[in-house]
């Protein structure tokens, strides 16, 4: 069994004792200016395994994260969620993991909240699979739709950047805290980071509600469809 030491090393977040004492630190790229994609500090294991996901073509992409086990959800998952979509897409939705729907069927947004943002994205004279790339932050479903653990998070962290950098969207829309939190490293409120565009390695970032908080909150759908027209502004 892997030890500890050995498992932080490979989700890229060993201790700094550990960072220090045994070998060099890999340097993150320096951030562009006014790009608020946070850099991770990740040790050797975890960096081979982020240069090789860092090299997936699109053709190879999903098999791998079928065959990821770099966390514990893939003892729990039924089907991996690797993401869906025009590969060609100015626009790509981040949201936080699969439910259980998405779990079953190995597709992202496809229950209750899946239909309320295919109504969203047809307001906007989008579908899913035409100028759209849907992808989630975590790849498997956490058991019980509990919050992404922070390990879980870093260790899926180089599937996401890989679809950015193979999409190369215009716009990247995160769907919920969840998601604009672990894009942009930083602990806010929704409202905090609303009305205004971030970047996330470089690309334009605008932040809206989850659908399936607007499910419950239906007052709020006019405020995600301002921020679906300041994403629509931000692409023009
Ligand atoms: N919620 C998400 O964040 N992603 C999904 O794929 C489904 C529900």
């Amino acid at each position: 069994m892997a030890t500890r030491a050995e498992m932080l090393a490979e989700l890229g977040i060993a201790p700094v004792w550990r960072l220090r004492a045994d070998a060099p630190v890999a340097r993150a790229p320096a951030s562009r200016d006014g790009d608020d994609t946070p850099a991770p500090a990740r040790p050797p294991a975890a960096e081979d395994r982020a240069a090789r996901i860092a090299r997936l073509t699109w053709d190879a992409f999903a098999a791998d994260v079928d065959a990821c086990t770099a966390c514990g959800l893939c003892r729990t998952r039924h089907r991996s969620v690797p993401g869906v979509g025009d590969v060609r897409a100015n626009w790509l939705l981040v949201g936080e993991a699969p439910g259980a729907e998405e779990d079953a069927r190995g597709e992202p947004f496809v229950g209750q909240a899946g239909r309320l943002l295919d109504n969203m994205l047809a307001a906007l004279g989008l579908a899913r699979g035409r100028d759209v790339y849907i992808a989630n932050v975590l790849k498997c479903r956490p058991p019980n739709n509990r919050t992404p653990d922070p390990l879980e998070v870093a260790a899926c962290r180089p599937y996401l950047d890989r679809q950015v950098a193979l999409l190369e969207p215009r716009l990247i829309l995160a769907l919920g805290r969840s998601a604009a939190m672990t894009l942009l490293g930083i602990d806010a409120t929704i409202a905090s980071l609303r009305g205004r565009v971030h970047r996330y390695h470089g690309v334009p970032l605008v932040v809206t509600y989850h659908p399936a908080y607007l499910l419950r909150n239906l007052p709020d759908k006019a405020k995600a469809w301002d921020d679906l027209l300041l994403a629509r502004r931000t692409l023009a």
